[in-house]
């Protein structure tokens, strides 16, 4: 039992806290427990649980419960061109953190898994040197772009920065696949870049979301910390028929082992997976604080009048 304690400064911040705690309720598993205490307070502390889980090792297991059911898996690109009757398609978002990506990139490799990285154009995620790497070891490189929102929604302007950003990725390895960052805070859906013009002017043969008919595959992402379609999801979310109760990622693996559906979209954001348990802490406190700003996103549209399952990425804020 690992256990963590939280000091607070105020009873402002405890109260903060408690959207975390709730939001961490949640997600939780067994493995660790989670002490909250404010200075200020006389209450017993909140208590919950912080799960292993979306560590490196992890997802090393899941690649070994891939290939010991030698299911095939794909990239975007491999995806598109072959259109396979059955497999897993396998795309990372490279939201930040892209040191996470190349460790998890060696590992695939070294499985003989080879899939997509898309990289931002900040200076979060755009890492040169590791890109190059990650294209060495023969995975596919896209970009993760997010120009619409980067113009506040001005298409000209956005389709000057698209071209600009992707030709800087260009310099580096091939690309021509993209795919839309999520940007929950962001009024703009990137994707809409794409209803008044061609990606194919740009070279590019797919976008991720837009390309690909998901109606008969089962997609997953690690996108709140949980595999589960319930997670804070704004804008990472496509049209399908096929779902599946799927929590962690041990549930995940007994899902692999048996494949109850022939097609399956795994999306992950490699930032989430730490190998230390200060990493795994701190990303798992972060995505908790996060899926409770999103939830509150989501609640804001729901008054709106807005579907709560139509637009949200909680990948990175
Ligand atoms: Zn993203």
């Amino acid at each position: 039992m690992r256990k963590i304690c939280i000091i607070t400064g105020s009873r402002a911040e405890y109260g903060l806290l408690f959207l975390v705690m709730q939001g961490i309720k949640r997600f939780t598993t067994h493995h660790s427990r989670l002490n909250a205490s404010p200075l200020t307070s006389h209450h017993s502390p909140l208590t919950t649980h912080v799960p292993l889980d979306f560590t490196v090792s992890t997802y090393e297991r899941l690649l070994k419960t891939i290939t010991a059911h030698a299911i095939p898996v794909y990239g975007v690109r491999e995806w598109v061109r072959q259109s396979p009757p059955h497999g897993i398609l396998l795309r990372h978002d490279v939201d930040r953190k892209p040191k996470n990506a190349l460790r998890i990139a060696a590992l695939e490799a070294q499985h003989g898994i080879f899939s997509t990285y898309y990289f931002r154009i900040g200076r979060n995620s755009f890492d040169p040197a590791i890109i190059k790497e990650i294209h060495k070891l023969g995975h596919e490189i896209g970009y993760h772009y997010e120009d619409l929102s980067l113009a506040g929604g001005d298409h000209n302007k956005a389709l000057d920065l698209f071209a600009r950003h992707l030709a800087q990725l260009r310099n580096l390895v091939p690309v021509t696949t993209i795919c839309a960052h999520g940007r929950p805070l962001s009024r703009h859906d990137n994707r809409d870049l794409w209803r008044y013009h061609q990606m194919a002017a740009y070279d590019i043969e797919a976008d991720a979301f837009l390309t690909i008919d998901y109606t008969d595959v089962c997609y997953l992402t690690d996108t709140g910390r949980s595999w589960a379609s319930h997670a804070p999801n704004i804008r990472d979310e496509v049209k399908t028929t096929k779902y599946a109760s799927i929590k962690t990622t041990d549930d995940l693996m007994r899902y692999i082992s048996h494949m109850p559906h022939s097609k399956l979209a795994l999306v992950t954001h490699p930032e989430r997976w730490g190998s230390s348990a200060i990493a795994i802490i701190k990303s798992y406190l972060r995505d908790m604080a996060v899926n409770a700003i999103k939830m509150l996103l989501v609640l804001i549209k729901l008054r709106q009048g807005n579907s709560a399952t139509s637009v949200v990425d909680i990948g990175a804020l």
